[in-house]
């Protein structure tokens, strides 16, 4: 037989279901508890057989998505999703990663399709002016962006370059020695963690600076203490990271001191702005991005948490492309074209991990088209504004109180009764399916974090949320 691929009208007729089902999705989303109530096994136990011996009508996953997906979905479109940091899928951004998908083009080099390439240098130029960073991070300059995965993958990838311009080159022709360290704060994401166990580093190369106990941004002035004992027992600074606002609280480190205190020791800045950076589109938030002109190396920020960009989506910067090019440039014989002999064209194979690439610069031109500016800054304001009335809504029930101060879109509180009930109240709004929250420690004592800034959120939800979670203590 042959195969049985859907001819254009089947694929027509379905594709219309399927963006049906998912509008259908979205407005049913507030009548569905947050988090999927489902016990471990459930989801596997109610499947069909997933290869059957001949071809089902595709309305048949359809049908199975309703039935045994749906109640196995945590919703994190739900407008009071409110645990982790929002992972916004916006409808411009599913209709561009749909059509990304549609063309199916593999960019891995510039010449397996020159519009993938292109397209996502000019996005991510205009994305870097939006958020007020360096003019050397454009593609025209000494540096350049590129969309990775993830940030943990744009983190990793920094350490290399980091590397790279350390060590002259030696870590990526004989790998790394045991003289060399990265630099963070104690609230630094896990991410950096896991780059330095996938480079060789090891965890031991890691050094975590003590933070601020109200503000949670790193202590500077530990971190040139640090460096310099280091330097004088003669070990190599690779690469110092900077927080942009923290997973746990939100924090800001102050990147103008740690750039004035790591360059001279020839460290690599690192800036992880994955959640609060794409705030930066609006020109009171830009503060966040305080000393990254001058200082940051690399940068990164993920519009696939905030700015309504369809998960994944991450965007990184280098200041200066030479030694990122250096750690991971390879060309095969079977990669060898007359473009990139020309050598004026970016494979951006070489600047990631991995070989292969989607074009997700797409669903982001699609975001950034459709909302523009304007509407860019309402959404992020909108967030900082529910962040805020959540926040008034906790200082004025003293059986609670702020943990920080509110950062952009995060709120982190605790019941005054303490660290048991906190986690209690938690779990229990998270069971009820009424909203889902997540939680953090700071300074030693458990916190809740709302973190505001999901597409659907209203003023409605926010304070729906709170009558849940106060009326549980
Ligand atoms: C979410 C987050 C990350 C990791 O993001 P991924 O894109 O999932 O790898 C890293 N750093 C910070 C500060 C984050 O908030």
């Amino acid at each position: 037989m042959s195969a049985p691929h859907m001819t254009p009208e089947e694929f027509r007729r379905h594709g219309h279901a399927v963006v049906d089902w998912i509008a259908d999705y979205w407005a049913g989303l507030d009548d569905r508890p947050v988090r999927s109530q489902v016990a471990p096994g459930e989801v596997a136990a109610a499947l069909p057989e997933v290869l059957p011996a001949t071809g089902q009508d595709f309305a048949t996953v359809l049908e199975d998505l309703d039935r045994v997906l749906v109640p196995g979905l945590t919703h994190w479109q739900h407008p009071r999703f409110l645990a982790y940091f929002p992972a916004n899928s916006s409808p411009a951004a599913v209709l561009g990663d749909l059509l990304s998908s549609g063309i199916g083009a593999q960019g891995m080099l510039w010449a397996t399709s020159p519009a993938l390439t292109e397209v996502e240098q000019v996005v991510l130029d205009r994305l870097a002016g939006a958020l007020g960073l360096p003019d050397a991070f454009r593609s025209d300059g000494p540096g350049g962006g590129v969309i990775q995965d993830t940030a943990s993958t744009a983190t990793f990838t920094a350490l290399l370059a980091a590397l790279q311009r350390a060590t002259g080159g030696a870590a990526r022709a004989e790998g790394v020695d045991g003289r060399l360290r990265v630099y963070a704060s104690t609230q630094a994401h896990s991410s950096l963690q896991k780059a330095v166990v996938m480079s060789g580093l090891g965890e031991s190369s890691l050094r975590l600076v003590g933070v601020d106990p109200v503000t949670q941004a790193m202590d500077v002035d530990e971190l040139g203490r640090l460096l310099a004992d280091d330097v004088a027992a003669g070990l190599v600074p690779v690469l110092v990271q900077a927080a942009v606002g923290t997973t746990s609280t939100g924090a800001v480190d102050d990147v103008a001191r740690i750039g004035e205190v790591a360059r001279p020791h020839g460290a690599w800045v690192h800036v992880d702005a994955a959640w609060a950076g794409v705030a930066a589109v609006c020109p009171e938030h830009r503060w966040i991005h305080r000393g990254v002109a001058e200082h940051a190396d690399s940068y990164v920020t993920n519009p696939h948490k905030w700015l309504l960009t369809t998960f994944d989506c991450s965007a990184f910067w280098v200041r200066d492309r030479t030694p990122l090019l250096g750690a991971l440039s390879l060309l095969p014989e079977y990669l060898r074209n007359p473009a990139t002999e020309t050598g004026a064209v970016a494979d951006l194979r070489d600047w990631h991990p991995q070989l292969g690439r989607r074009f997700r610069a797409l669903k982001l031109m699609a975001v950034m088209r459709t909302y523009g500016l304007e509407g860019l800054q309402a959404h992020v304001r909108d967030g900082v504004r529910l962040a805020r009335r959540f926040a008034d809504l906790v200082e004025a029930d003293d059986r609670f109180e702020l943990v920080t101060e509110p950062v952009l879109g995060l709120v982190v509180l605790r019941a005054r009764a303490g660290d048991e009930e906190t986690l209690r109240l938690m779990h229990a709004l998270n069971d009820s399916g009424e909203a889902y929250l997540s939680h953090t420690v700071v300074e030693g004592r458990t916190a809740v974090r709302v973190a505001v800034g999901g597409w659907r959120t209203t003023d409605a939800d926010v304070d729906r949320t709170w009558q849940a979670l106060s009326g549980l203590l």
